[in-house]
């Protein structure tokens, strides 16, 4: 095989683009994907400030990797969930590839800042175990971002993660979650703006991205994985890419451009300040901090109707896989 660019021999075959690649063209490759997906939504502006949620896994170090190289001002910030062996060795490659560029790497544990760990979440509360750990995420990392007055979070979602959510969604018409699915999640008041800018490029893609760039990354999946709900949709997507190379790519890039729009009205929760937190939430207490008061055995009284029906929505929220499970949605 011939790399499509420069005709030396290819080491990465792409096959939805029907084109193979030697190193530094597929290097070159990704990289233009994610420059030209920055600048086609308007993701990253020169002066920003990112703060890449970082998890140890592929996707995200990739990401802060490529920002890095496209000359962005991109710290990273790695949250300890307490999944034991994973989470530990997890924050030791976060921390060793910060060393490695000389970057900063933010830091919060959620046991010693929020007084309980994912695995116990888990157990003791109403959420599955990964949508405790999704929603813990998206609330530490938009609340670190504030503090340290970043403008942009930066989440690792492939193209692979997000046409599995958009299958999800889409098969269970959960249209308010369609309706901010995009790749930019603008800033509103208390929250910092999201950004996806890997949402073009493929799983294989930012593995290979990884390896050849020398990134060490953990490869081991969490092993609290077994109940991710979204890993389903990953599966079943990766039938019909293998059957049709392609379609995960024609499946949410026609849906961001051609669908999308249709579902905009959806978006409409109204949002106030947590009785308990202050981070904007649609009920009295965000969802964090019901969460955690489950958790911790605290009762925050009284729960209105409104609150019980937002929790119930919550339970069908798409777990993330791993990493920058930040998913689509903003804090609730
Ligand atoms: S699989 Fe992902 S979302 Fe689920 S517990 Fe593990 S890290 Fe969290
Ligand atoms: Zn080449
Ligand atoms: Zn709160």
């Amino acid at each position: 095989m011939k790399c499509r660019r420069c005709r030396r021999p290819a080491v990465v075959e792409v096959r939805r683009h029907n084109a193979a690649f030697c190193r530094p063209c597929f290097l070159h490759h990704v990289r233009e994907q994610v420059r030209r997906a920055i600048a086609r939504h308007d993701l990253i502006r020169p002066e920003d400030r990112v703060l890449v949620a970082v998890s140890g896994g592929k996707d995200s170090l990739a990401l802060w990797d490529l920002l890095l190289e496209l000359g962005y001002e991109a710290d990273g910030l790695y949250l300890g969930l307490g999944i034991g062996e994973y989470s530990a060795r997890s924050g030791e490659v976060a921390r060793a590839f910060a060393r490695s560029r000389g970057v900063t790497l933010v830091e919060v544990d959620l046991a010693r800042e929020y007084g309980f760990d994912v695995p116990t979440a888990g157990r003791r509360g109403s959420r599955s175990t990964c949508a405790v750990c999704g929603l813990s995420k998206r609330y530490v990392f938009n609340r670190a971002a504030l503090e340290g007055g970043y403008d942009v979070i930066a989440t690792g979602h492939n193209l692979d993660d997000e046409a599995a959510t958009l299958l999800g969604n889409t098969l269970r018409w959960q249209t308010e979650y369609m309706a901010r699915q995009s790749p930019l999640l603008p800033s509103e008041p208390g929250f910092v703006k999201k950004v996806k800018p890997l949402y073009r490029v493929s799983e294989l893609e930012t593995a290979a991205y990884a390896f050849l760039r020398g990134i060490d990354y953990v490869v081991e999946e969490c092993p609290l994985v077994a109940g991710n709900t979204q890993l389903r949709y990953k599966q079943a997507m990766n039938q019909l890419e293998q059957a049709s190379p392609g379609t995960k790519a024609q499946f949410l890039l026609g849906y961001l451009e051609r669908a999308a729009a249709l579902f905009a009205a959806e978006d409409r929760s109204e949002l106030r300040p947590c009785e308990r937190c202050g981070q904007p939430t649609p009920g009295r207490f965000c969802a964090f901090c019901r969460a955690r008061a489950q958790v911790l055995g605290e009762r925050l009284e009284p729960v209105t109707d409104r609150e019980l029906a937002h929790e119930s929505s919550e339970e069908v929220l798409p777990a993330e896989v791993y990493g920058p499970a930040a998913v689509g949605g903003r804090p609730s």
